[in-house]
C-alpha cells in the first residue's frame, strides 16, 4: 500500500527518478542498460533525476519519488550517501545482490580480515569494516535480488512501480524452475545446491549451465532452513557447506533465520 499510495498522490506529474550505485561493479546498471528500447519506453514515463552509470553530475535533487540502490554501503561517504537518499526519497528499491545481501565481498568478513587487506594495500592504512547489506542502514522498501539482477524481473518491478501497482515477487525455490526446465539435480548428485532454500525468478540460470546455486538471491518466504541445513550438515563437511553459503552473503542471512527458528546455534564465524 505504500507504493499505491505515493504514486496515486503524485499521479499528475512524472515521478522523479535516480539510479544510484555505492560500492559495485555496476553490473546491475549495465543489465538495464541492456534491455534496450523497453527500458527506454520505461525511461520515457519517468522524469531521471540521477543515473550514475552515465553521468556524474553533482546530484541536486532534494527529492525523489523513487530511489534505486545498486552496491553495498562500504566506505563512510556510500553510508553518508545512503542515508541522505533514504530521507530525500519516498520509495527506495535496492538492486541486485550487493546491496540485498552484501555480495561477493561479504566474504571478506569470514577470513582474516587485516591479512586479507594487507594483500591488496600493502602499505595503506585502509579502513577496513564489517560489511553488511543496505537494510543494516537504513530502511528498504523493495528488493530486487540477484546478481546480475534479470533483465525481465527488473523491467517488470520497474514498470510496476511507475503504474502504481505493488509489485511481487512469487516466493519459490530456485528448485521448482530448475526441475520445470528439465535440469539434472545437482545436489542429488552429491554437490551443495542452495536451490532448496533460495528465492526463484533467475529462472535457475546457473543450473542451465550445470552450476549450483549458491543462493545470490536470498531466501524465499517460508524456506525450510533448518530442515535443510540439517541435510546439508549431515552429508558434507562443515567449511565446504560455509564456503558455498559465503560466496553471495547468503551465510549471515542463513544463520540469522536459523537462529529464529531457535532450533540450533551455529557460530557463523569459522
Ligand atoms: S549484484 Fe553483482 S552485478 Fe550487481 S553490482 Fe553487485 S556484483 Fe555487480
Ligand atoms: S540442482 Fe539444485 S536447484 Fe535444481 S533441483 Fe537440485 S537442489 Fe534444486
Ligand atoms: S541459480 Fe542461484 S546463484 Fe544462480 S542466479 Fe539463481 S539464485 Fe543466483
Amino acid at each position: 500500500m505504500y507504493l499505491l499510495n505515493m504514486i496515486r498522490n503524485r499521479r499528475t506529474k512524472k515521478p522523479k527518478v535516480a539510479i544510484v550505485s555505492l560500492t559495485s561493479c555496476e553490473g546491475c546498471q549495465f543489465v538495464m542498460l541492456d534491455q534496450g528500447q523497453r527500458f527506454l519506453d520505461w525511461l520515457k514515463k519517468t522524469n531521471l533525476e540521477e543515473f550514475r552509470l552515465v553521468e556524474d553530475e553533482p546530484m541536486t535533487a532534494k527529492h525523489y519519488d523513487i530511489c534505486f540502490i545498486e552496491g553495498n554501503p562500504v566506505t563512510r561517504d556510500n553510508i553518508k550517501l545512503l542515508k541522505h537518499l533514504r530521507k530525500t526519497s519516498d520509495l527506495l528499491v535496492v538492486v541486485g545482490n550487493c546491496a540485498a545481501l552484501g555480495g561477493v565481498w561479504e566474504v571478506k568478513n569470514y577470513q582474516s580480515k587485516q591479512k586479507t587487506i594487507k594483500q591488496v594495500y600493502k602499505k595503506l592504512k585502509v579502513e577496513n569494516p564489517d560489511i553488511k547489506e543496505v537494510n543494516n542502514f537504513v530502511k528498504v522498501d523493495f528488493t530486487i535480488p540477484t546478481c546480475p539482477i534479470d533483465g525481465d524481473e527488473f523491467m517488470r518491478i520497474a514498470n510496476n512501480l511507475i503504474d502504481g501497482l505493488d509489485p511481487k515477487i512469487p516466493q519459490n525455490p530456485v528448485c521448482y524452475e530448475c526441475q520445470t526446465s528439465g535440469y539434472e539435480c545437482l545436489l542429488l548428485k552429491g554437490e551443495i545446491c542452495l536451490g532448496p532454500i533460495t528465492l526463484a525468478g533467475c529462472k535457475a540460470v546457473c543450473l542451465k549451465s550445470k552450476q549450483a546455486c549458491w543462493g545470490c538471491r536470498g531466501l524465499f518466504d517460508n524456506a525450510k532452513v533448518f530442515n535443510f541445513m540439517t541435510h546439508l550438515l549431515n552429508n558434507f563437511p562443515r567449511e565446504q557447506v560455509y564456503r558455498v553459503m559465503e560466496v553471495f552473503g547468503a551465510k549471515d542471512t542463513i544463520m540469522a533465520e536459523l537462529a529464529r527458528e531457535q532450533k540450533i546455534k551455529i557460530p557463523i564465524k569459522k
